[in-house]
C-alpha cells in the first residue's frame, strides 16, 4: 500500500509510514513514559460479560459489554508500540495498529478510530466478530514471550464504539467525482468494503442486494447476542452518507442481467455474493421434519422474526436440539437454540475441540451457558417417529488418526461404537458452498470444481475483464475481515485498471 505524505507530498510504503507515524514526537514521549518491563507486567484486560443464567434467555441482548474508558486506556499500555509491529502482519486489512493504540492510551478515543477507518470499513465489526486470537493477537509480540497477546480486538471495539456513542461519526476524506460507475453485487462484508473504498476513490457506486436487508451474513447469520444489527445499520448509513446508493430486492442474475448492468453504464462488477448454500451430510433422515440447516434456521430467527410463534412463519423451538458441526455457524445456532427454550442444546462434533474452526470465545460462552459438547461422535443416521418428525439420532463414536490435508488430525470411527440419542430438532452446520446464481448467469466465467469464481489473486480479477470477485463466493467459506480484504485488493485494482483506461 502506497500512502502520500501530505506535508512532504512524497508518496510512502506502508513501512515507511508504520515508521513515520511511530517517530512522531508524541509517539516517543509515550514510550519513553513507562518500561517495557512495566508494560508486559500488566495484566491483559477482562470485559464484562452478561451473567451466563440471564443471558441463556435472551436473545436480543449482547453478551459482550465492551471496556470502560480506564480499561481501554490501560489496556492500550501494555502495547510496546514495536518498531516491527508482527500484530499488523496478521490483520488481512493492514489496520495501523500501534498507532491506534497509542491514541487511545493518550484518550485520543476519535484519533483511534479514525485511523482504524483508513483501513477497514467496519470496526466495530471487526472487533466483535474477527478470530483476532488466530490473526493479529496471534502475532502479537507478547505471545512470543509467553504473556496473553494485546486485546487489540477489545480495543478496536472500544474505538469504533465511542466514536459511535460521541455522535461524532467523521466520514473519511473522499476523492472527487469521477463520473465512473461501479456495481456491486451483494451487500456482505466484502461488498460494503469493496464499496467503501471505491466511492472514497471518487467512483459512482451501486450495491444491489437480493435480500431486503444489506449486511449479508452480518445481518442474517450472525445473532443479535454477538452482532447487534443496530451496529452493522451505523456502518451500513456512514457509506450511504459518502455516497454509496443501495438497491435491495434485487437479484443479479435473475431481477437485472449482467448485460442490463453494461447497458446501464457500469465499467467494473464486484462480485460479493458469498456462499449462502448449505452442505449437508446425505444421511438417512436428514428428510425429517425437524432437521433443517443452520443457514434456514438463523436466517428465519434474524431476518422473518421466525423466533416469534404470532409470525407467519415461525420456527420449530426444540427441547432437545443438536447442531451439527464446530464452527462459528454452528456455535450461533446452539446458542440461539438455548435461547429459545432448549433443555438440552448439544453441539456434535466429529473431531476433538482442539480442531474446533469456531472462535475460542464462543466456544467458552456457549459453555458457560450450558450446551453441552459431543466431540469426536458423528451423525450417521436421524429416526423419525409415525409422523415424520426427528426423535433419535444414531452417532459413531470417533477417535482422531493421522492429519489429513487440511493438517487436522482425521476423525477416524471406533468400530462398533455407536450412541443413541433423543432429539427433537437436529440443525445441520457442516460448512456451505457458494451460490450458483453468477456463476451460471455470468457466461466467461471461470468457476472451480466447488463452485467458486476464479479469480487471479493479485487483483482478484475474474476470467471476465471487468468483472472482480472476493469474500465468500471466492473463499468458500470463510471470515468477516477476509473478505473485507479481498474487496480492498478488488477496489485498488479495479481503480488502477480503469484510470489505464
Ligand atoms: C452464522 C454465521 C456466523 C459467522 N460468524 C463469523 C465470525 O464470528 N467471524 C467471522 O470472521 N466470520 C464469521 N462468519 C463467516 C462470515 O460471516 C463470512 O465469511 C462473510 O460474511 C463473507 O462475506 P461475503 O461478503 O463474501 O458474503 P455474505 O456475507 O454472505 O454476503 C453475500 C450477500 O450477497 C447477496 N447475494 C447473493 N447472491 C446475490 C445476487 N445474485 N444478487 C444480489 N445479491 C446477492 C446475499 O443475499 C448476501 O447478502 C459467520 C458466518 C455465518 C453464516
Ligand atoms: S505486536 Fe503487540 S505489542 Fe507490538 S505493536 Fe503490535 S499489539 Fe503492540
Amino acid at each position: 500500500m502506497l500512502k502520500r505524505n501530505k506535508e512532504a507530498d512524497w508518496i510512502m510504503t506502508t513501512e515507511e509510514l508504520i515508521a513515520a507515524r511511530r517517530a512522531e514526537p508524541w509517539r516517543e514521549a509515550l514510550r519513553k513514559s513507562k518500561k517495557n518491563k512495566e508494560r508486559t507486567d500488566l495484566a491483559r484486560v477482562k470485559m464484562s460479560e452478561l451473567n451466563p443464567e440471564y443471558r441463556s434467555h435472551t436473545r436480543l441482548e449482547e453478551v459482550n459489554l465492551g471496556l470502560t474508558k480506564e480499561q481501554a486506556m490501560q489496556e492500550a499500555q501494555r502495547c510496546l508500540d514495536c518498531p516491527n509491529p508482527s500484530c499488523m502482519k496478521g490483520c488481512p486489512v493492514g489496520i495501523h495498529i500501534p498507532t491506534f493504540i497509542k491514541h487511545i492510551e493518550c484518550g485520543e478515543f476519535l484519533e483511534a478510530a479514525k485511523t482504524l477507518k483508513e483501513t477497514s470499513a467496519l470496526p466495530a465489526v471487526c472487533g466483535r466478530v474477527c478470530p483476532q486470537e488466530k490473526q493479529c493477537e496471534s502475532q502479537c509480540i507478547h505471545v512470543k514471550m509467553g504473556k496473553p497477546a494485546v486485546a487489540i480486538g477489545y480495543l478496536e471495539r472500544f474505538a469504533a464504539d465511542y466514536e459511535r456513542e460521541s455522535g461524532q461519526i467523521a466520514l473519511p476524506e473522499l476523492a472527487p467525482k469521477n463520473g465512473i460507475k461501479v456495481a456491486v453485487v451483494g451487500s456482505g462484508p466484502a461488498g460494503l468494503s469493496f464499496a467503501g473504498d471505491m466511492v472514497k476513490k471518487g467512483y459512482d457506486v451501486t450495491v444491489y442486494e437480493a435480500l431486503h436487508e444489506i449486511g449479508g451474513v452480518l445481518k442474517y447469520g450472525i445473532p443479535e447476542f454477538r452482532l447487534p444489527n443496530r451496529i452493522v445499520d451505523v456502518e451500513i448509513e456512514g457509506l450511504r452518507k459518502m455516497g454509496v446508493t443501495f438497491v435491495k430486492d434485487c437479484i443479479v442474475g435473475k431481477t437485472i442481467s449482467y448485460e442490463d448492468l453494461h447497458a446501464e453504464g457500469y465499467k467494473g462488477i464486484f462480485v460479493a455474493s458469498g456462499a449462502g448454500l448449505p452442505n449437508f451430510m446425505n444421511i438417512p433422515g436428514e428428510n425429517l421434519v425437524g432437521v433443517m440447516s443452520s443457514n434456514e434456521y438463523l436466517t428465519r430467527v434474524n431476518l422473518m422474526d421466525a423466533a416469534n410463534p404470532e409470525s407467519d412463519t415461525p420456527v420449530l423451538q426444540g427441547k432437545r436440539v443438536a447442531v451439527i458441526g464446530g464452527g462459528n455457524t454452528a456455535m450461533d445456532s446452539v446458542r440461539t437454540a438455548r435461547r429459545l427454550g432448549a433443555d438440552r442444546a448439544m453441539i456434535v462434533y466429529r473431531r476433538s475441540e482442539e480442531e474446533m474452526p469456531a472462535r475460542l470465545e464462543e466456544v467458552k460462552h456457549a459453555k458457560e451457558e450450558g450446551v453441552e459438547f459431543l466431540t469426536l461422535h458423528n451423525p450417521i443416521e436421524y429416526i423419525g417417529d409415525e409422523r415424520g418428525r426427528v426423535k433419535q439420532m444414531r452417532l459413531q463414536v470417533m477417535e482422531l488418526g493421522e492429519p489429513d490435508a487440511s493438517g487436522r488430525r482425521r476423525p477416524v470411527p471406533v468400530e462398533g461404537q455407536i450412541v443413541t440419542i433423543d432429539v427433537d430438532e437436529v440443525i445441520v452446520s457442516i460448512g456451505v458452498s457458494p451460490n450458483p446464481l453468477i456463476p451460471r448467469a455470468f457466461s466467461g466465467l471461470e468457476v472451480s470444481k466447488k463452485g467458486t469464481i476464479v479469480v487471479s489473486e493479485e487483483e482478484m480479477r475474474s476470467a471476465l475483464p471487468d468483472v472482480y470477485a472476493g469474500g465468500d463466493i471466492v473463499r468458500g467459506g470463510a471470515t468477516v475481515i477476509l473478505a473485507m480484504g479481498d474487496g480492498r485488493k478488488a477496489a485498488a485494482a479495479m481503480d488502477r485498471n480503469l484510470r489505464k483506461g
